[in-house]
């Protein structure tokens, strides 16, 4: 039998308990729990063949009062002796996506990002487009291009604008966007819109999101329909879902939100999330953006998601959006933070605007749990591969 050390100060501590999917050399991948420097196999520790499925898909289609029975199973089972074949350390395993991505939605949520991205694409008008403050704007991405933390990014090629034809080629303007993700665990049926206050019945956790974007592709193609193959090649998601119920000291109210939004996107009790990100570029933290600053909440997402009867399903996966803080060093994207590309920042001594190849990005981020405690989330890394 093993007791698992958990420092005082470990972002994974008890309070935490993400699950994700994991093999060791010789064994399929299956659901563990991850506390402190190790991962505990549930399907082994808990004797409940849910967990020996490659995915956390069919314990999340379970329903919210199992992810709350199996929660209190789980504390028991590693605040004492683990059976030793259920327990793992943490550098022996292979981590794998945690879940398999139904549909995946990517919002707009930041008034920051927006305004800022607004002042750079469309200098000439008001930064935010009529609609931003009446509805969650967003647009559905590619799931099957949803990849863990690790996975290598190739670089895109595609149409460019040019000085009077488009040229084609590699992406000059490779970019990422540090983004909070959302995973449904119970969906709903075609025809019945989510009320913004099931979210706690229907959303089971939330992963880290880099949504690599290719700002000169982006440029030339998004009018009118939006973004499509500037963003579409890959999705970076974290491997750790945190649970929602292990967020309760991470709730925090959303800015105040002028004018009132239609009766379908209020909440009881509006909540966002009091997550502090980091991203680091090359090993070296180049932002800081703040969740707390999100202007839609995560349960006004889900809401309009569905309100026009689009049915939900296990594994959707909703981000964010760029997740940026009033400060220029809050900005979630590159092509914020150096302007454009006109205010370069210096990375490794250097000054960089956007992805160079082997470039390496990792987002991490820590939220307060019960008394004092922090939760961590991991990372979400990419490095840049030449384009091919
Ligand atoms: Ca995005």
């Amino acid at each position: 039998m093993t007791r698992i050390a958990i420092p005082e100060d470990s972002p994974f501590g008890l309070a935490n308990l993400p699950y994700g999917v994991f093999s060791t050399p010789g064994t399929a991948p299956r659901v563990g729990v991850r506390v402190a420097d190790s991962v505990v196999d549930l399907a082994a520790g808990l004797g409940d063949d849910v967990f020996a499925a490659p995915s956390l898909n069919p314990f999340m289609a379970q329903g919210h009062a199992r992810w709350v029975e199996v929660r209190e199973r789980v504390l028991d089972l590693v605040s004492e002796d683990v059976p030793d074949d259920a327990v793992h350390p943490l550098d022996a395993v292979t981590l794998h996506m945690p879940f398999e991505v139904a549909d995946y939605v990517d919002f707009y949520a930041s008034e920051h990002h927006a305004s800022n991205l607004g002042r750079l694409f469309r200098p000439d008008s008001e930064p935010l487009m009529p609609n931003w403050k009446h509805l969650p704007v967003g647009y559905h991405g590619r799931a099957g291009t949803v990849v863990p933390s690790g996975t290598d990014i190739v670089r895109p090629s595609g149409q460019r604008k040019g000085e009077s034809a488009p040229t084609f080629g590699e992406s000059r303007r490779l970019d990422i966007e540090a983004e909070v993700g959302f995973v449904v665990g119970t969906g709903s049926a075609l025809g019945e819109p989510v009320s913004a206050d099931d979210f706690d019945e229907r959303v089971f956790g939330v992963v880290l999101v880099n949504d690599w974007s290719a700002r000169d592709i982006q440029a030339w193609e998004y009018v009118p329909l939006g973004p499509f193959l500037g963003k579409s090649f890959a999705t970076s998601v974290s491997h750790w879902v945190v649970p929602l119920l292990a967020l309760e000291a991470a709730r925090v109210a959303t800015p105040p939100q002028d004018p009132e939004p239609l009766p379908y996107l209020r909440e009881k009790n509006p909540w966002g999330l009091d997550l502090d990100l980091a991203v680091s570029w090359n090993g070296q933290v180049v932002s800081r953006p703040p969740y707390r600053e999100m202007y839609w909440s995560p349960a006004q997402m889900l809401a309009h998601m569905t309100v026009n009867g689009a049915s939900s399903r296990t594994g959707d996966l909703f981000a964010s959006g760029t997740v940026s803080g009033p400060a220029k060093d809050q900005r979630g994207a590159f092509i914020e933070l150096t302007w454009g590309g006109k205010e370069p920042v210096t990375v490794n001594g250097g000054p960089r605007t956007f992805l160079e190849d082997g470039d390496e990005v990792s987002i991490t981020a820590t939220a307060p749990g019960p008394s004092g405690t922090r939760i961590g989330f991991g990372d979400v890394t990419g490095r840049i591969l030449p384009a091919r």
